[in-house]
């Protein structure tokens, strides 16, 4: 027999994010199936104006008002992950160019091994159109629930419960022993802003050496974003590889004067 376990795991630096909602009470109902699973923080990103503030929100979220009440609004997703050095998008659909796709569980055990150390995000997308390619590039893996195939897109509330509750089953489960615990490493992961100004001075340095045709940049940026999520980099390593872009920078710069 499994006994109840009411322990609360330390969900500090998980935060959920919802990318664009319609509905106030979504985000009420988002708020109290966070609350209900121990989670506390909540990031809006460019809610709907009648979504929030809203009152529909607060008589949805019951007695989660302080989940409301903690509520970080920003204008895009690239600002609410910012700091994150883990984003899992959750998406009804499955896309071509995929990303690392986990089912709840997978999902659960990956937050469950680094939430102790590092800031990991949960997005959720729109109402009607989930998220967009751009913003689901910008996640290290994507979870989808297994419904019914012939209608699988679950209510944004909805959503936010089944994989608020599988991560708390999982720090339940591995509660006082991580069963997966993060291999030791020397140097903290990059941030997503890290990761976005790596990316943003590789492409400009693709552009000098004529490897990349702006006015034609195909998937090589998306690619490649999806090459450095999949092996994570840490700080240092992005610091080598932006040293290495800089040099290069230098003796493109050097070689431009010896021609000239
Ligand atoms: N019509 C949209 C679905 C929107 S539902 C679409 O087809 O993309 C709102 C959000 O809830 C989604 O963006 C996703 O984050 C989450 N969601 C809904 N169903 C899901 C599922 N089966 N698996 C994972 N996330 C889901």
């Amino acid at each position: 027999m499994t006994s109840v376990a009411n322990a609360n795991p330390n969900f500090d630096r998980l935060r959920i994010v919802l990318v664009e909602t319609s509905h106030p009470g979504n985000i009420g109902a988002a708020a109290r199936a966070m609350k209900n699973m121990g989670l506390s923080r909540l990031v809006l990103v460019k809610p709907e104006p009648k979504a929030w503030p809203s009152r529909d929100a607060v008589s949805m979220a019951a007695s989660a008002l302080d989940v409301l009440d903690g509520v970080l609004v920003t204008q895009s997703l690239s600002e609410a992950i910012a700091d994150c050095h883990l984003v899992i998008g959750a998406s009804a659909r499955l896309r071509h160019m995929p990303v690392q796709l986990l089912d709840p569980p997978e999902a659960a055990a990956r937050i469950e091994s680094v939430r102790a150390e590092q800031e990991v995000a949960l997005v959720f997308g729109r109402e009607i159109s989930g998220l967009s390619n751009e913003e689901l590039h910008l996640c290290h893996y994507h979870v989808h629930i297994p419904v019914n195939p012939d209608y699988s897109s679950l209510n944004l509330a909805a959503a936010v419960m089944v994989l608020c509750y599988e991560v708390r089953k999982a720090a339940l489960a591995a509660n006082p022993a991580p069963a997966i615990s993060a291999p030791e490493w020397d140097q903290a992961p990059a941030t997503a802003e890290e990761l976005d100004r790596y990316l943003a001075h590789l492409e400009k340095v693709l552009i000098q050496l004529d490897f990349l045709d702006p006015a034609n940049p195909r998937q090589l940026l998306r690619r490649l974003r999806r090459l450095y999520q999949r092996i994570q980099p840490d700080r240092m390593e992005i610091n080598i590889l932006r040293g290495i872009l800089t040099a290069t920078e230098t003796a493109l710069g050097k070689r431009e004067k010896d021609n000239s």
